[in-house]
């Protein structure tokens, strides 16, 4: 496995050169374009590397689907399907998702900003303090490292310059969609996103949820198999903005993608995967990160389609 991620890498390296390192948060803007890294973890718990996986960088979008679980968790499936639908909108990330005069909960997932807003409002605990640290909490027991915390840099860069989501959540707010504070909603939002991770911490996260709900290898169950399922189908059909048409059929496993360059994926029963490549196509996903995925998935036969 070491010596396939070894090539794959190699094969993968002059795609870094073709995208671009997002930069309207302004922290994200620094990061070296040319890392990239890959970290494997087996259903049986065989752990695989190559590359820059040890590079620590803020989680973004890919807190997402953590946000989700601990929607779920706290109040289970139907309540948090009253509040945010669940089909692909076709439009980017941070899109403004509002007909002329309608903005309803169907418009949303919980996989496009507006959706991960309300997730944040769906996280029991008597402050937004107390929510986070849950939210914190769940992401180290997923990842399997208890000393992951917040990237201070992303976190306040993003809080500056966040204008485009501080639109959202007013808008939402608006529209009678989002309950609370709304600066508050946003910080639990920007604080989620700005988590500190690495390939390895994916891997683990992504493991998790291809082992429906357990932790490989301790067997914990952290949540249960009904919220794996539901989590990784909207995975598929969510998971990597509006170009996961194109990824179910070129890789075609659940997978969540981050501005920060990075790519969760969970292919179910097999393994959890981490990559970390920094240039990102017009969509948002990472360049490299796609094409390596894509090999890898040819190579070991990895769709689940
Ligand atoms: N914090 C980022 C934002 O809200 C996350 C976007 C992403 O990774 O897709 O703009």
């Amino acid at each position: 496995m070491e010596e396939l991620l070894e090539r794959l890498l190699a094969e993968c390296r002059p795609w870094t050169e073709r995208g671009r390192v997002a930069d309207y948060i302004p922290e994200l803007g620094k990061q070296d374009p040319a890392a990239l890294g890959v970290y494997v973890i087996g259903s049986e718990g065989r752990h695989s590397w190559a590359g820059d996986w040890d590079k620590p960088f803020s989680i973004q979008s890919v807190v997402k689907p953590i946000l989700l679980l601990q929607a779920l968790m706290d109040n289970g499936i139907e309540a948090v399907q009253s509040r945010v639908g669940m089909e692909a909108t076709g439009k980017p990330f941070d899109a403004i998702n509002a007909g002329e005069q309608t903005l309803d909960s169907a418009h949303l997932n919980p996989m496009v900003n507006m959706g991960a807003i309300v997730m944040c409002t769906l996280i029991h605990g008597g402050s937004y303090e107390e929510r986070f640290r849950r939210l914190l909490e769940l992401t180290r027991r997923m990842a399997g490292d208890e000393s992951i915390g917040v990237d201070e840099a992303a976190y306040r860069s993003e809080k500056t310059h966040g204008s485009k989501n501080r639109a959202l959540a007013y808008l939402l707010k608006s529209y009678g969609l989002l309950e609370g504070d709304v600066e508050e909603v946003l910080d639990c939002y920007f604080r989620a996103c700005a988590i500190r991770v690495n390939c390895r911490s994916l891997a683990h996260i992504g493991a998790v949820l291809s082992n429906r709900g357990r932790a490989p290898v301790s067997g914990e169950r952290i949540f249960p198999s009904a919220f794996a399922r539901y989590v990784n189908a909207i995975l598929v059909t969510c998971g990597m903005y509006d170009g996961s048409g194109e990824f179910a059929i070129r890789v075609g496993v659940p997978a969540k993608s981050g501005v920060s360059g990075s790519i969760m994926a969970a292919v179910p029963t097999r393994m959890g995967i981490g990559i970390f490549a920094p240039a990102l196509d017009g969509k948002g996903n990472s360049l490299a990160g796609i094409h390596l995925l894509e090999r890898l998935s040819k190579e070991l036969y990895l769709s689940i389609f």
